[in-house]
């Protein structure tokens, strides 16, 4: 489904992706875990060519894409391949909840209105938010800002779902309403990458957990290996220093 090969990334002088190696299968949930600094945002940009890899292939769905010789087309069609949660949100703040949602499907997807609003409001019930569907994002707190950035990614129907610390801007109080429908998702069957802080969560939703540190993958395995059994010092050191 997803595999990345032998992928570098350098800005400037920079090494922060130093040949990174990575294979999620189809309804595969993959937690990134690892400390500030070691490159996991940067792997997920990689991944959806929001940054392009400075060497390395990136393959989603059968569509192969080297790095070196990535042609716009290329990118535009990994890019609809994946579907992307931002810590941030990055809603459009002069549209309504459900303009934020139709938007994609309208404008990438050229879905017609009447059946994009459909399908919008269907998802947005799904997240819980078919009573905000005409408000803006100021008017929504944090966690329901999040879950319209989830309905959005969701909305597109993408082969893979990235998550880059999803929860981290929120208010504590917040964060399990969010956590609930990633949830949800998972359970969905979604192909899904997922870089977060909340250990707990990350044991419970795993597949497979990866804990990064200075650019390389240095330790892979399932959430009870990983947690119980961690093989490596610095994961060791890691999960108790959080847990
Ligand atoms: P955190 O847990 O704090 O989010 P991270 O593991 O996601 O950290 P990255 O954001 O991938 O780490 O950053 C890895 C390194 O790359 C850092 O040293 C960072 O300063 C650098 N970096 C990331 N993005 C850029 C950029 N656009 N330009 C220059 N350097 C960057
Ligand atoms: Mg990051």
């Amino acid at each position: 489904m997803i595999k990345v090969e032998n992928i570098h990334k350098y800005f400037d002088q920079q090494h922060v992706l130093k040949g990174i190696n990575l294979s999620v299968k189809k309804g595969e949930v993959v937690s990134i875990l690892g400390p500030s600094g070691s490159g996991k945002s940067t792997l997920l940009r990689c991944i959806n060519f929001l940054e392009s890899p400075t060497s390395g292939i990136v393959e989603i769905n059968g569509k192969k894409v080297n790095s070196e010789s990535a042609s716009k087309k290329d990118i535009l069609d990994v890019r609809t391949l994946t579907g992307m949660v931002f810590q941030q949100y990055n809603l459009f703040k002069n549209l309504t909840v459900l303009q934020n949602v139709m938007i994609g499907l309208t404008s990438v997807k050229r879905i017609n209105p009447v059946e994009a609003k459909k399908k919008s409001i269907e998802i947005l019930e799904k997240v819980g938010l078919q009573n905000r569907l005409n408000h803006y994002p100021v008017q929504l707190s944090g966690g329901q800002q999040q879950r319209v950035g989830i309905a959005r990614a969701l909305a597109l129907n993408p082969e893979v779902l990235l998550f880059d610390e999803p929860t981290s801007s929120l208010d504590p109080e917040l964060v399990d309403e969010v956590l609930t429908v990633i949830k949800d998702v998972a359970n969905e069957g979604n192909t899904m990458l997922i870089v977060t802080h909340e250990l707990n969560f990350a044991r419970e939703i795993s597949d497979r957990i990866i804990f990064m540190e200075d650019g390389l993958i240095l330790e892979e395995g399932s959430a009870e290996q990983i947690f119980s059994n961690p093989s490596v010092e610095r994961t060791k050191k890691f999960l108790s220093k959080v847990l």
